[in-house]
């Protein structure tokens, strides 16, 4: 049996609406997580995302939400006995602000992205433009960095093993880069990122996709081949991931 282990934390909270995460759904109120993934592979301690900014730095360039002192990321580790600079390698799922806002935290590790994603992160189209920080630049000069630059990425092309059963598979549409991570215990996990924020955007095996995508060819063929091998889901902003404290 593989010696693995997935934790989810909790990295904040926010009121939003079913159709901001599912393509034609109905407007009804929905309570979201904003959700990180600490993962054990033997001895190695990857994690996957790295949440949001304080709900002050964020209500000014993106959504209000709630934070509490234990949901810091760096403090949701501590809670679970895991010093920031044990972690080895941070996968982000892609670059949007809500899942790469602590990247500098992680003093020792890798940090993975797809060459694709930090493209279309610092030039996005004006309709994902919102997602992404801003580069905000005055008089010549950088005011400050972007959450996806504060630290130094290591830029993967395609498919990557981090670790003995733990993978990074390219999975672009939600947005180019995006990519998601399978981890394979007594059954095997899929982390998809913002592929599949929400358990309703795969009801029943029918795939709805989110409404934040660049291209629906590709993301078909992702979640197709994603969710093949894939026994259980763990979306990035769904409450539900939490009924296990973790998976193994
Ligand atoms: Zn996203």
């Amino acid at each position: 049996m593989s010696d693995v282990r997935v934790v989810p934390l909790c990295a904040g909270t926010a009121a939003r609406t079913l159709s901001r995460l599912v393509m034609g759904a109905d407007p009804e109120p929905l309570d979201l997580t904003f959700s990180i993934f600490y993962v054990r592979a033997g001895d190695r301690h990857i994690l996957v995302d790295t949440g949001v900014s304080t709900p002050e730095e964020t209500a000014s360039h993106h959504h209000p939400l709630g934070q509490t002192a234990e949901q810091d990321p760096v403090a949701a580790l501590e809670g679970i006995g895991v010093g920031t600079d044990e972690i080895s390698v941070v996968v982000n799922t892609h670059l949007h602000w809500d899942h790469c806002a602590n990247n500098h935290r992680f003093p020792n590790a890798t940090l993975y992205a797809q060459r694709s994603e930090l493209q279309y992160a610092i030039a996005p189209l004006p309709l994902h433009r919102h997602a992404y920080d801003e580069i905000e630049v005055e008089h010549g000069m950088c005011q400050s960095l972007p959450g996806f630059m504060r630290a130094q990425l290591t830029l993967i092309e395609g498919d990557l093993e981090i670790a003995p059963n733990v993978h990074i598979l390219h999975t672009p549409g939600h947005s180019p880069g995006s990519q998601s991570v399978l981890v394979s215990g007594t059954e095997t996990y899929l982390i998809p990122g913002d592929n599949l924020p929400l358990h309703q955007n795969l009801n029943g095996g029918q795939f709805t996709p989110n409404p934040i995508h660049v291209d629906l060819e590709s993301y078909f063929a992702s979640i197709s081949r994603s969710t093949k091998e894939a026994d259980v889901i763990l979306p990035g902003h769904d409450l539900r991931v939490f009924d296990r404290a973790e998976y193994r």
